[in-house]
């Protein structure tokens, strides 16, 4: 079952501008400062945005995507204009909807151009045949049509909010359980460098953005997926904070040793590794 609700895809000026002063007007704080500081970097250092991009931003309604959206939308000192499209897939957990009204009444009190999709996803991914790994069919699925909406919309860029915690925990998520020494990127291209996905919030730490939504009062939905409370995510996520306890910078070592990664010390072609 799929429901899709388009609005307000040509924002006026005077609305657009409106909404500029009344971010310049609720933000000036230190958080917001830093934030808008490493955001800008990132995206300059990785060039994730240039003039006139349609910027894609995945929405599911936390605290992380909510945070990123706002920052997007607020004046840039570095980046060049582009604009902003908020897109959320509802995973059809909730069947009452009360998420999903809240998300698009935040979305329409603050202006911003978006597209709201009802789905099945969650659901189909965790039925009978597929009961052993939702997370991998329900991330491709949610993908697969964020993908679609982007080029339906003309979007260029597509912006998720991944920070830098979870550049550490995939690292060792694919370490552990995929044999692959490999995590998400701050820059992807896809489809032939067609499209490409950006993450803003690659040097920014999970806390810092949690503790923005908070500042800024954002009226985040809780994922309702129970798979959720139980994923590899999780289990590492608690695994590091243990490990933090006895080392504070285990997180910061594993997020600086992506730049000094030694290739010749690692064993290549050995038999048993094939
Ligand atoms: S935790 Fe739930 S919502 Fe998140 S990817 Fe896994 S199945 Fe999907």
């Amino acid at each position: 079952m799929t429901l899709i609700k388009y609005r307000n895809l040509c924002t006026s000026a005077k609305n657009h501008h409106e909404s500029v002063l009344h971010v310049l007007e609720r933000k000036r704080t230190k958080l917001f400062h830093h934030l808008k500081k490493w955001l800008e970097l990132a995206i300059m250092d990785y060039a994730m945005i240039e003039e006139d991009d349609r910027v894609l931003v995945g929405v599911s309604g936390g605290a992380d995507s909510l945070s990123l959206l706002d920052l997007l939308n607020s004046p840039m000192v570095f980046v060049p204009h582009f604009s902003v499209i908020a897109v959320n897939i509802d995973m059809g957990f909730d069947l009452s909807y009360s998420d999903y009204n809240v998300l698009e009444t935040y979305l329409k009190e603050h202006d911003y151009t978006y597209v709201m999709e009802k789905s099945d996803i969650g659901p189909l991914s965790h039925s009978a045949y597929n009961r052993k790994n939702p997370c991998y069919l329900c991330s491709r699925l949610r993908r697969k049509r964020i993908f679609q909406i982007a080029e339906e919309n003309n979007c260029n860029k597509i912006a998720f909010a991944h920070h830098k915690d979870d550049i550490i925990e995939t690292l060792i998520i694919n370490l552990f359980y995929g044999r692959e020494i490999c995590t998400i990127m701050p820059k992807q291209e896809i489809f032939q460098e067609s499209m490409h996905i950006i993450r803003p919030f690659s040097y920014i730490e999970e806390k810092l953005i949690k503790k923005y939504a908070i500042e800024c009062a954002f009226p985040t939905i809780e994922n309702k997926c129970a798979t959720s409370k139980t994923s590899k995510r999780m289990y590492i996520k608690t695994l590091l904070r243990e490990l933090e306890k006895d080392n504070k910078d285990i997180r910061e070592n594993i997020y600086k040793a992506l730049r000094h990664v030694k290739v010749d010390y690692l064993p290549q072609n050995m038999r048993y590794m094939k």
